[in-house]
């Protein structure tokens, strides 16, 4: 098991932690990388220790489905950037919110979800709905109110991203979260398209937020992963006819209760214990490494990602072309003011545009397109197009797709650090082929 003490401490701002928290240089060998520990298994001192490891008696490494070195000084960054008590780093984002479902939630219980998420989100939700019972209740809207009007007394958790992927909508955290405090529920962020770098859920009354590290986090579009941080604030105990994993004993472990047991952070130790002991989704050592080594410049590139974002929106908002933009860091737009008081850097650098020639003209505008990469993922250093409706959100029924605001006439951009006039550049040409 790993906690977030981070050996740089909490008193440095947020780039030195970027590149110091929760690694230091390896006692063994000096060596100032993190080192990559490729080892499935630990030696143990003695079959005590190994006992006392395996019942949750102490703390230590013994099998790396559960916890690895390496990992854990990724999930003490982590943690350490979003001021949660501790992260459990899974192997994809789409891992990080079923093990937080499965962990949260027993089959017939239900969570109040956010109409507008990843299209990824949304079909496991309805998966999870369909095969095992677990029900996602959608607002009819994005205000607090609309979440607060979708809770009945199956709910256990309200579910919704900082900024919405792709429609770049900033979410009202402060006013959700207030709702749930009222209800007694748990409120989980998805901060992936944010980072830490630009929101930390937490400290707008976050209880759990998890990340796809396969976007900004990693940075760079070269591996997958996904963490879960737990801000170790909910009161579990105010309902302990719920979230059995935390409030109730494990049999298996001789009657462990986890919220007695590790008060600070008992949301990651259940969802360690259930998720990677049992369900199993752990992330590699070379990915954790790869995802530390991106976190160090987060900062420099988040500001950059936010200014290139903005420059080619606001290009094609006044293009005569281009039907609209979702891009609420440019004054005028709906929800510029939740995005003012939220992310004053900047929503981000994804974001969706619609052309007047509609979905023909999208689908000729992505082909036409030379530097800004045709492809799936997002947050990378490079500039990537997409078009969402047949693609991301195909899966969903178009009232679905509606919804998410992901019709077929939409584009998704994701904006990377390339010169900017190079981008526009190319925009530009792509959007004179139509004519
Ligand atoms: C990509 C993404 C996910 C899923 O993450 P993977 O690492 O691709 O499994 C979840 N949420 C959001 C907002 C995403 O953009």
């Amino acid at each position: 098991m790993t906690d977030a003490k981070a050996d740089s401490g909490r008193n440095f701002r947020f780039a030195t932690r970027a590149i110091h928290a929760g690694a230091s240089p390896d006692p063994a060998t000096g060596a100032r990388a993190q080192p990559i520990y490729f080892t499935n298994g630990f030696v143990f001192e003695s079959t005590e220790q190994a006992a006392d490891i395996f019942a949750m008696r102490r703390t230590g490494f013994s099998y790396s489905r559960g916890s690895n070195p390496t990992v854990a000084a990724l999930e003490r960054r982590v943690a350490d950037l979003e001021g949660a008590k501790a992260a459990v780093a899974v192997s994809s984002g789409q891992s990080a919110l079923l093990l937080v479902l499965m962990t949260l939630l027993r089959s017939g219980e239900a969570y109040v979800a956010s109409p507008r998420l990843f299209g990824g989100s949304l079909g496991l939700m309805r998966r999870l709905d369909g095969r095992y019972d677990l029900h996602p209740q959608f607002a009819a809207g994005l205000t607090p109110e609309d979440f607060e009007a979708a809770i009945t007394p199956q709910t256990r958790a309200i579910v919704c991203e900082s900024i919405v992927n792709p429609c770049a909508a900033v979410m009202d955290l402060a006013g959700i979260a207030a709702v749930a405090r009222r209800h007694g529920l748990p409120l989980v962020v998805d901060n992936t398209l944010a980072s830490p770098a630009l929101i930390r859920p937490i400290e707008h009354g976050a209880d759990i937020v998890f990340h796809s590290t396969s976007k900004f986090l990693g940075g760079s579009g070269q591996t997958i992963g996904g963490v879960i941080c737990d801000a170790g604030r909910f009161d579990w105990a105010q309902r302990d006819d719920r979230y059995d994993l935390i409030n109730a004993p494990w049999p298996d472990y001789e009657g462990l209760v986890v919220r007695e047991r590790f008060p600070d952070m008992p949301f990651a130790v259940a969802c360690r214990l259930f998720g990677l002991r049992d369900l199993g989704p752990g992330l590699s050592p070379m990915n954790a490494f790869l995802t530390l080594t991106g976190i160090e410049t987060l900062p420099l590139r988040m500001a950059r990602h936010c200014a290139n974002a903005r420059a080619v929106a606001a290009y094609l908002k006044d293009h005569p072309q281009v039907a609209w933009v979702s891009y609420p860091g440019l004054p005028g737009q709906e929800g510029a003011a939740l995005a003012d008081r939220y992310v004053p850097q900047g929503p981000g650098s994804i974001f969706t545009f619609a052309l007047k020639g509609g979905e023909p003209a999208a689908i000729r505008f992505i082909m036409g397109l030379d530097l800004i990469s045709h492809l799936v993922n997002i947050g990378e250093i490079k500039s990537l197009a997409i078009h969402p409706a047949s693609t991301t959100h195909r899966q969903l029924r178009p009232e679905e797709r509606a919804a998410a605001r992901v019709g077929p006439e939409t584009v998704r951009l994701s904006i990377g650090l390339e010169t900017v006039e190079d981008l526009i550049a190319d925009i530009a040409q792509a959007l004179a082929k139509l004519d």
